[in-house]
């Protein structure tokens, strides 16, 4: 089946679709993205992404491309050429293209908009679910922006691959004070030792995600308290159950931390409640 990825303005063969080589996303990773799961060609957390991408761009005064209602038919559209039930939309936004210099180019300059889609295979990410994940732990050596969802992401490709050759799905970055910041693509949480469900706050530079949010809103519905409070790696290792969240993973039950065993090395029954919650909630809210 032949994919189709929009760019500037047209829907192009996926395999054809290319940017300028000055686009200045390519040349200084000067762009923001987001993405959205789809469920049943639908977008989950639609409202807070949007919101999200909104900040990203005014954080780094790239012009906001088009409205919010174009941008969306354009989203939908992507998702509905490419034929995606069950997957992923990914928009990409950045400072457009103009002769290679540090400065922001001209104002006239239109940002570019690119977006894609894809299928995501529901049958292996639920069993990856059902039996829990690796995670390793790595320093943290990303800027100090960490809020703003950009496309430069070297430092969290590097820690992803590290997990990867380890034989482990995520990594948890560590800061210089040995308190784990988020994972390289998702949000970090554990039930510590004592029964607590824990995640850090998002004063900090972390990215303030989007499924994080939607969880601490149906935490709060069930009246399961939240520590929300960094934790150190030993906390992580000593915790009764260990997850993560992102568009995509959802809420992914972890069950060893730099190989060692989290709880009785089973998705814990606090992970598995909020992933059934937070499915049910993402697929009857999805627009
Ligand atoms: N932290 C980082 C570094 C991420 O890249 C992501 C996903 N893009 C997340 C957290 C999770 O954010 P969200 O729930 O909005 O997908």
């Amino acid at each position: 089946m032949s994919r189709v990825a929009y760019v500037n303005g047209t829907y192009q063969p996926h395999g054809e679709a290319s940017i300028h080589v000055e686009d200045r996303g390519f040349q200084f990773a000067d762009g923001v993205y987001e993405v959205w799961s789809v469920f049943n060609g639908r977008m989950a957390d639609f409202d807070g992404h949007m919101t999200r991408l909104h900040r990203s761009l005014n954080e780094l005064r790239i012009d906001i491309p088009m409205s919010v209602e174009s941008l969306t038919r354009v989203l939908k559209e992507t998702i509905r050429r490419n034929r995606v039930k069950n997957g992923i939309v990914y928009l990409q936004v950045t400072r457009g293209t103009a002769r290679r210099d540090h400065p922001f180019p001209s104002p006239d300059t239109p940002p570019s908009v690119i977006v894609t889609s894809r299928s995501v295979s529901t049958t292996r990410s639920e069993a990856q679910a059902a039996k829990g994940v690796a995670v390793v732990t790595q320093p943290d050596i990303r800027w100090g922006r960490c809020d703003i969802k950009t496309v430069g992401l070297l430092a969290n490709v590097l820690a992803k691959q590290a997990a990867r050759e380890r034989g482990a799905y995520e990594a948890w970055m560590v800061d210089e004070m040995g308190l784990v910041t988020e994972g390289s693509s998702t949000n970090a949480w554990i039930v510590d030792k004592h029964g607590r469900l824990r995640t850090r706050d998002t004063q900090a530079n972390i990215l303030k995600g989007i499924t994080r949010t939607a969880i601490m809103d149906l935490i709060a519905s069930e009246n399961i308290e939240l520590d929300e409070r960094p934790f150190s790696v030993d906390d992580a290792k000593e915790a009764r159950e260990a997850f993560f969240t992102a568009a995509g993973a959802f809420v992914m039950p972890t069950i060893s931390i730099d190989g060692v065993k989290i709880g009785d090395g089973k998705p814990g029954p606090i992970t598995t409640k909020l992933r059934t919650l937070y499915l049910d909630r993402a697929k009857r809210d999805a627009v």
